[in-house]
């Protein structure tokens, strides 16, 4: 092992558990509920689970927890295997679901009425619920409480059989109706619920609850530490209460972390679902979605993604993390990464009065300021260009170094402009604008040294490829959504702008998948699902700076 100190208080645990020799080999899982996509969330907790066994050369589970039959699909199974593979990590041959023991929880739970420690409680789940008393009054003890060993073991195995209908009896373990934490308070272990399972079908009428199964399939799995969310805090005592019972051969050790909490956004399966429901984004996949399908669709690299929560950390406090600290990982990974090209999303058009008509330079434009390896590409300049609207200011103030009439700019691995003359309809809206070039002042290869403060992009107007891009904001309005009652009102309308765009032909060819930065704008892609070769669709990964930090984006210094 390096001797670099453990990075959190996790990785310390487990690095003295290594060095203590309590363990030898690591064994972690990851265990989703298949009733949704991955989200943002789950990023942290399979970048810990799959991390810590990286670094140590341990294991790690991917466990189905479909102990919960009806919710599940097979749609969101696919999904979480495609997202955590995506992420960069292999669960070799270890994908279990907590289904694969039933069987075996099944003979925990006789086990525990042989122990006598649980029993089969008959009160409908209304009493339940009464009996069970509140944070401040104890509960009372059912009167089913003391039935004998031999009687819990005849109605639970006849539970089984599918003698009783659904909430007739249920198998409750027998600890403590006064505790301060209700989670002890003789919870419930096993439900009768006569429906088909995805995985066993109709072998079962009866299934575990969540804090059992997962447990004992902790246990079972030998895994050394259960690694999961602060809410499972209170859950540790019975999770405990379980392994002092029926002393498990590996005995598995609970620790907790806080969640991730992203501003602007959500992180429930549950409301995310909410959000599909009512058509405010089209699927899981949505590029505003903060699941991994949709941050993948949209284009943030997986690399990204692992340096953020490396960058968020495990900690046990409850923190809502800025998006711009995830946004700052893919700009860091994308910079270095992706190509430049030109493309100008709000078009302006340009005529250069003074330009030859017909004739077409080829101009060459290097793909990556900081990498000349990645060479040089060829892009049209000719007498009609697109610049972007916002390059151009009629009343302009005095520090404004982009086109202004009278003004000139230069445009980026072309020549110097002049704006001449404002072009308007009949409403007064500006459609054009004449200006001149000046020969002299062609880049690189220019007789002038002449300067000028401001440089902008541009596309060869009849070069130029159309293409729809989309860009995307904040899905919120307010930091924490989930704080607010009707999460549904704090929606951002402007979540998704569409703009028809000029495209340098280059970005024609952009391959799936591979990020690009179109100059002065912004990183962006394919996008994953509507691109075609007739209609091109781009999606903005994110914007050059943050501009929730009110930078203004500005001219880039004179090349
Ligand atoms: P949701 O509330 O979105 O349904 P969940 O916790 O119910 O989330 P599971 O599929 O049960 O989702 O979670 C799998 C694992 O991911 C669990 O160990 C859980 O603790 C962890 N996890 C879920 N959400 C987060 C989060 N926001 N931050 C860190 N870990 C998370
Ligand atoms: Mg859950």
């Amino acid at each position: 092992m390096n001797d670099m100190p453990p990075r959190d208080f996790i990785r310390q645990i487990i690095h003295d558990d290594l060095q203590s020799g309590k363990h030898a080999t690591i064994v972690t899982r990851f265990p989703p509920e298949p009733n949704g996509y991955l989200h943002v969330g789950h990023v942290m907790s399979i970048c810990l689970n799959f991390g810590v066994t990286e670094e140590t050369s341990g294991k790690t589970f991917l466990r189905f927890d479909d102990t919960n039959p009806g919710k599940e699909r097979e749609e969101f199974v696919r999904a979480i295997e495609r997202d955590v593979h995506w992420l960069g990590f292999d669960w070799e041959d270890r994908l279990t679901h907590a289904s694969d023991y039933f069987e075996q929880l099944y003979a925990s739970a006789e086990r525990l009425i042989e122990l006598g420690v649980a029993y089969v409680d008959s009160l409908t789940a209304d009493e339940i619920r009464e009996h069970r008393g509140t944070l401040t009054e104890p509960g009372r003890n059912s009167p089913y409480r003391d039935r004998s060993v031999a009687e819990n073991l005849d109605l639970f195995r006849r539970m089984r059989k599918g003698d009783f209908a659904d909430g007739e009896h249920v198998l409750r373990a027998k600890i403590d109706m006064a505790s301060p934490n209700m989670n002890l308070r003789d919870p419930a272990l096993y439900r009768i619920r006569h429906i088909n399972h995805q995985r066993t079908g109709s072998d079962w009428c009866i299934y575990p609850m969540y804090d059992f199964a997962h447990t004992m399939s902790d246990a079972f799995e030998g895994i050394t530490h259960s690694l999961c969310t602060l809410e499972f805090e209170d859950h540790r005592p019975l999770y405990d209460w379980f392994l002092d019972q029926l002393e498990p051969a590996h005995r598995p050790r609970q620790i907790e972390f806080s969640r991730l909490n992203l501003a602007y956004t959500i992180t429930s399966k549950r409301k995310l679902n909410a959000l599909i429901e009512a058509d405010v984004v089209t699927g899981w996949d949505d590029p505003r979605m903060p699941t991994i399908a949709g941050m993948r669709r949209r284009g943030y690299p997986a690399a990204a993604m692992r340096d953020f929560v490396k960058r968020c950390g495990v900690t046990k406090k409850d923190k809502l993390i800025e998006m711009g600290v995830l946004e700052n990982s893919i700009r860091e990974e994308l910079g270095e990464q992706a190509q430049r090209r030109m493309a100008v999303l709000r078009p302006l058009k340009v005529v250069l009065t003074n330009y030859p008509e017909n004739q077409v330079e080829m101009m060459s434009a290097l793909n990556h300021p900081n990498r000349p390896e990645l060479g040089t590409r060829e892009l049209p300049f000719s007498r009609e260009l697109w610049i972007e609207q916002d390059d151009f200011m009629e009343e302009a103030p005095r520090k404004f170094f982009r086109l202004k009439p009278g003004g000139e700019v230069r445009l980026r691995f072309g020549y110097i402009i002049r704006c001449d003359e404002v072009v308007k309809d009949g409403d007064g809206q500006i459609i054009e604008l004449r200006c001149s070039y000046d020969p002299d002042t062609r880049s690189g290869s220019g007789t002038s040294d002449r300067k000028v403060k401001g440089t902008i992009h541009w596309v060869s107007a009849a070069q130029a490829v159309p293409a729809e891009v989309r860009l995307y904001d904040r899905l919120f309005t307010v930091p924490d959504p989930s704080a607010v009652e009707d999460f549904m009102t704090a929606l951002n309308p402007d979540s998704l702008q569409v703009v028809e765009a000029k495209l340098e032909p280059a970005l024609a060819e952009q391959p799936a998948g591979e990020a690009v930065q179109f100059e002065r704008l912004g990183y962006f892609s394919v996008d994953s699902e509507d691109h075609s070769i007739e209609a091109l669709v781009f999606n903005r990964i994110v914007t050059l700076r943050d501009s929730w930090a009110k930078i203004e984006r500005q001219a880039m210094p004179a090349s």
